[in-house]
């Protein structure tokens, strides 16, 4: 009991197990599984603000930075960006790992400071941890057993959307998730932010500003996410 107590974000993982269990389901096994286990690191690291850390047996799982996460002999990387996902039959799939993305990308939205994905080079605003878990746990709801990990990032942007509706997040609030979404690759669709926010988007993106700004990815025009 005494090294429950000591692990709180530990308990936060596994109850939130049981909240995906009786909600959206996510099959434990390939992307949807990565999806159930982001969302239990996600919670965990929500209980406090001290850092983007979760432990776990082997050591720990950083949000903030996967590639710093705890690594046993034989483990593969922890990917922060969709080009890196695993495919291979390790760890059910590799759910423990490809969690990793969206991890990263909860981080860039959670934090109240400025980052840049050192893959794409994409820079968010984050907007702070309580904003983010109403994102995210309205998402949670959407989901579906069968949610991966790009369509989760859809829904993700499609909450924040809703959420300015509902006057809990600004347009401007909301662009930062799905420049997060971008940032970690498991977006190139396009952006529903205004027109002077602009996304900051490089290389084979272009900011088309029209009365409905969309952006153009590899020649193919895409409204939203
Ligand atoms: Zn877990």
């Amino acid at each position: 009991m005494q090294r429950l107590c000591q692990c709180r974000r530990e308990l936060a993982h596994e109850f939130t197990h049981a909240v995906t269990g009786k909600t959206a389901k996510f099959v434990y096994k390939n992307e949807s599984g990565a999806v159930n286990e982001h969302f239990s690191d996600f919670f965990a690291v929500m209980i406090d603000t001290s850092d983007w850390l979760q432990s776990n047996p082997e050591g720990f799982r950083d949000l903030s930075d996967p590639t710093r996460s705890t690594r046993l002999s034989g483990w593969p990387a922890f990917p922060d960006h969709y080009d890196e996902v695993l495919t291979s039959s390790f760890d059910q799939g590799n759910v423990h790992f490809n969690g990793s993305i969206l991890n990263k990308a909860a981080f860039m939205v959670g934090d109240t400071g400025t980052n840049t994905h050192p893959d794409s080079n994409i820079e968010v605003q984050g907007i702070g941890r309580e904003k983010a878990e109403q994102i995210w746990f309205q998402a949670l709801l959407s989901g579906s057993p069968s949610t991966g990990l790009q369509e989760m990032a859809r829904l993700l942007v499609q909450s924040a959307q809703s959420l300015v509706g509902g006057g809990v997040l600004t347009q401007e609030e909301a662009c930062e998730v799905q420049k997060a979404m971008l940032a970690v690759g498991l977006s190139e669709l396009g952006c529903r932010c205004d027109e002077e926010l602009e996304c900051q988007l490089e290389g084979d993106f272009v900011v088309v500003v029209t009365d409905t700004p969309e952006i153009t990815a590899n020649g193919t025009t895409n409204q939203c996410l």
